[in-house]
């Protein structure tokens, strides 16, 4: 409300001569101050005349509005005037006489943003939402929000300011300039590539294949990979951080101990789910005894079309995910669930999230229910 009051007291001293903004060119509009919430930058003519006056507008702000300026805090630049007298005049307003570049709202105005060395504030800026101490103290939700929302949207908005150097190291044009090259692959380079080069990697995280694709809500997605990690909270995972549990035994069967692998797949009621998916989908493949066996199998079956492979894998994570729930639910609020009804609700899940999340589809549900992966 008070920045509004101080841009009209700006638009007017404009509009009456006062203060003299610069023009910006092909016939752009004049431009005499920039507001974002409380950081506030004035550009104008380099005049005597128009630095009184706006030391006169700020403080009639002040006035009326309460709210003083921190000429202490604030910087005069120059732009093609010598040090000497941009100290000269920045010192009756109070404000420290810097030169180009200066940083605004994290962005360095005035610097060639051609070499690299200029990315740098940018570069530590991602390091630092990457430190490990922070990551640390989010949880699961916190580090995909992190991931998405933050550094995300960070490059959307530098790089809708400045165009990025090609940084020769890693990524770079090809020489027809159609396509990129990287020392990553031998041939051309895409994203899907280097995607593909991560999953496949023997490493710890990424070992072996795990199919990530938009027709499963992406908490499904997630849940269904930690619990390939083996890294859902469990009894026995609780009970490894220390957490007190009164026993690490599945509350389900109470014969083995309660892992994730044991919890979605191997436990009486889960095997029973999966065996009628298995009918359901009329495939003969859900014979591992692990989460990631489930998924492996799924990735090495030969479906024909890339849709039905999507298909099955959203049966698969529903699966995990509504397994997980109803197990929650025995544990929680001492519902026992029926397998059949978890197998419905699997049914019904499913055919939401590729009914409204495959772009093409005009399935119905007499189709899904009698044969899920036959009907895409
Ligand atoms: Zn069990």
């Amino acid at each position: 409300m008070a920045m509004e009051g101080l841009n009209i007291a700006m638009k007017e001293a404009v509009e009456k001569g006062i203060f003299k903004g610069i023009s910006i060119p092909n016939v752009g509009p004049p431009l005499s101050h920039l507001f974002y919430a409380d950081d506030a930058i004035f550009l104008g003519e380099w005049s005597k005349h128009n630095i009184d006056n706006l030391g006169r507008i700020l403080r009639c702000f002040y006035v009326s509005s309460g709210l003083q300026v921190n000429f202490k805090k604030s910087k005069v630049v120059g732009i093609g005037v010598i040090n000497r007298e941009v100290e000269r005049w920045a010192a009756p307003l109070g404000c420290e006489p810097t030169s180009l570049p200066f940083s605004y709202l994290g962005v360095l105005v005035g610097a060639n943003m051609n070499l690299i060395k200029n990315w740098k504030p940018i570069v530590d800026k991602f390091k630092s939402k990457l430190s490990i101490w922070k990551t640390k103290n989010l949880s699961f939700g916190g580090r995909i929000t992190l991931a998405k929302v933050v550094l995300g949207n960070l490059p959307n908005y530098y790089l809708s300011i400045f165009a990025a150097p090609t940084v020769h190291d890693v990524i770079r044009k090809s020489p027809t300039g159609d396509t990129w090259e990287s020392d990553f692959c031998k041939e051309k380079y895409y994203v899907a590539m280097m995607r593909t080069r991560i999953d496949r990697s023997p490493h710890l995280i990424c070992d072996g294949e795990f199919p990530w694709f938009k027709w499963v809500p992406m908490k499904v997605l997630c849940f269904a990979w930690r619990s390939r990690l083996g890294r859902i909270l469990t009894l026995l995972a609780l009970s490894r951080r220390n957490v007190k549990v009164d026993s690490q035994w599945c509350s389900a069967c109470i014969s083995r101990l309660e892992t994730s692998d044991h919890l979605l797949v191997d436990c009486p009621f889960a095997d029973h789910v999966w065996r009628n998916l298995e009918k359901w989908c009329g495939i003969g493949m859900i014979n591992a005894n692990s989460v990631r066996g489930i998924i492996d199998e799924g990735v090495r079956l030969k479906m024909g079309s890339n849709r039905k492979k999507k298909a099955l894998f959203s049966i698969l994570y529903g699966a995990l995910w509504a397994i997980w729930h109803a197990m929650n639910d025995r544990i929680f609020n001492g519902d026992i669930a029926d397998p059949i009804k978890v197998v419905d609700l699997i049914k019904s899940m499913t055919f939401l999230w590729v009914k409204h999340r495959y772009g093409k589809c005009s399935i119905n549900w007499g189709d899904w229910i009698g044969s899920p992966l036959n009907c895409l």
